[in-house]
């Protein structure tokens, strides 16, 4: 069948879930039994996150072939459960980089490189492609920020030209919007929709659909006055209240006829009826409480809770399968450092240390793991959370606080965590680190093969440092075990403490496998270890 394409823009304000919309949809017309995958194009001139602050962007969301993308894509892997690739997620960054490469090798002969054409046509060519390299019959599109962005006018001016490219039946529009709530009148607020379909317009895009957020339910009368006044049907305005459950959605979305509605607007039959009896039963799951237990995360950037995202969700996935709430008390390491902080630390059922870059709130971490390993306080490290726990353990052994990771002291003189010697020399920021799926093996008899069942799996890394092999053997006779090694034998993937219900580290992060109907199993086992620790059994 020829590739459809459903283009997502947000009106209004940003942060209003366009990305979730996008993905829940994708879990709808997956349900129907098509093959289906989402692109995010973010306006930004960043070639990708890598390098950006979580601060300014949020996690960076890793997939399999290494790629580091936008939060949304984690979304996307959540909500339809298929593994996106590199194709998924592009930038203005690249876009540029791309025609002006093109450009210096002399491959417009002469001609005078602008915005229309070559820009957009490099959009719509890195659109176009995902469906071929995917083989995705739907591909949905979800363009960053806010119709009105400068940025986003190359995006949106690509979408305009899809429409004519690839015709009627092929490309449909959402358009993602927010009612602002009036408190004094107690009414929701239509005009700020109206404006930001004038402005879609005037660049061309009739939205076919409109979702309209709002925090209070919408009325009919509402509902009949954007139809009006936007120019879609009825039925296409599509009211969605903000819901406690993420995973609601989907259902949300089903029950207001989404789907059915977009396979028609596409001519397209269902190939079978959805099937939400899982995933119902997940969401009756989430809205019953649960007794409670308490995981410490201590992090760097943790006023901001997007930059965990996966993290928080592969926590709420294994709380589901063993029947807890899991609160999350966000712990800031230099809170720790400078005495602040501990209360959260010593009420907590577990403890994890999550993934981080640069020496701010590293000895705060690194408190929390001889916490931790001290008072045997389930302990899970991600990545860098793994490594301060090698750092803790080692610092014991030699009984000398300077031992490190030489990420922060260059001249430690006992460098536990090291780059490998293949990797000396590397000075770039971008795109210099081990990323994607690598191997490990399990090493029987451990906590990490207990958890996973399996000898062999493939975990998502992001990171530059590694356990440095000439400790192994000390690690090992004082207690640590290697439990997860790559096939290869270079390098320790997992490491956990013998004489503990529960000290474990990871070197990759298995947040971004973490899906709600299949939580990892890492993280089933830490909160395991924290239920029996919160008195839970
Ligand atoms: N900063 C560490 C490294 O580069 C850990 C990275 C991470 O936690 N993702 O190895």
């Amino acid at each position: 069948m020829t590739t459809k394409y459903i283009f997502f823009t947000g009106g209004v304000v940003s942060s209003v879930g366009k990305g979730v919309t996008a993905a829940a949809i994708g879990r709808l017309l997956k349900e129907r039994g098509f093959n289906v995958t989402a692109q995010k194009l973010d306006p930004y001139i960043n070639v990708d996150p890598g390098t950006m602050s979580p601060y300014q962007h949020g996690e960076v969301y890793v997939l399999d072939d290494g790629a580091e993308t936008d939060l949304d894509l984690g979304h996307y892997e959540r909500f339809i459960d298929s593994s996106l690739s590199r194709v998924c997620n592009f930038t203005s960054g690249q876009v540029y980089a791309e025609v002006i490469a093109k450009e210096r090798r002399g491959d417009y002969l002469g001609g005078t490189i602008q915005v229309i054409p070559h820009i957009t046509n490099e959009i719509k060519r890195r659109i176009t492609q995902v469906s071929k390299s995917t083989g995705a019959e739907i591909v949905l599109v979800e363009i960053g920020g806010t119709v009105g962005d400068i940025e986003s006018l190359p995006f949106l001016e690509s979408l305009r030209q899809m429409r004519s490219d690839i015709g009627r039946e092929n490309t449909i529009y959402i358009h993602v919007t927010w009612l602002p709530h009036i408190g004094a009148t107690d009414e929701l607020k239509t005009k700020p929709t109206q404006h930001s379909v004038a402005e879609l317009r005037s660049i061309g895009i009739a939205p076919d659909m409109i979702v309209a957020r709002s925090d209070f339910p919408m009325g009919e009368d509402l509902r009949d006055k954007i139809a009006l006044f936007c120019d879609v049907e009825k039925k296409a305005v599509i009211p969605m209240v903000t819901t406690p459950i993420l995973y609601e959605v989907p259902l949300v979305l089903e029950r207001a006829g989404v789907g059915d509605y977009l396979l028609k607007r596409a001519g397209l039959e269902a190939r079978r009826q959805p099937d939400w009896t899982d995933w119902e039963a997940m969401v009756q799951k989430v809205s019953h409480p649960h007794p409670q237990v308490k995981v410490a995360l201590v992090g760097k950037y943790v006023e901001l809770h997007d930059a965990y995202m996966s993290v928080r969700e592969a926590l709420k996935h294994a709380g589901l399968a063993l029947d807890v709430d899991v609160d999350i008390l966000w712990v800031h390491s230099s809170d720790l450092e400078k005495g602040r902080g501990w209360e959260d630390v010593k009420t907590a059922d577990g403890i994890l240390v999550p993934g981080g870059f640069g020496s701010r709130g590293i000895e705060g971490k690194l408190q929390a793991a001889h916490y931790a390993r001290e008072n045997k306080v389930p302990y899970f490290g991600l990545c860098l959370g793994m490594q301060l726990m090698v750092v803790d353990f080692a610092r014991m052994i030699f009984k000398n606080e300077s031992a490190n990771s030489t990420e922060f002291d260059r001249s430690t003189p006992y460098p536990v965590i090291d780059l490998m010697p293949d990797q000396l020399g590397v000075v770039d920021m971008g795109g210099t680190m081990r990323l994607g799926l690598y191997p490990c093996e399990l090493q029987p008899g451990t906590i990490a093969a207990e958890a996973y069942q399996q000898p062999l799996v493939q975990e998502r890394h992001r990171h530059r440092f590694e356990l440095n092999n000439a400790y192994r053997d000390t690690l090992q006779q004082n207690g640590m075990r290697l439990s997860g090694i790559s096939p290869d034998g270079r390098l320790v993937e997992i490491a956990e403490l013998v004489d503990h219900p529960f000290m474990l580290g990871t070197q990759f992060h298995p947040e971004f496998l973490s899906r709600p109907n299949r939580p990892h199993p890492l993280f089933v086992a830490f909160l395991r270890a924290v239920k029996q620790k919160a008195g839970l059994n």
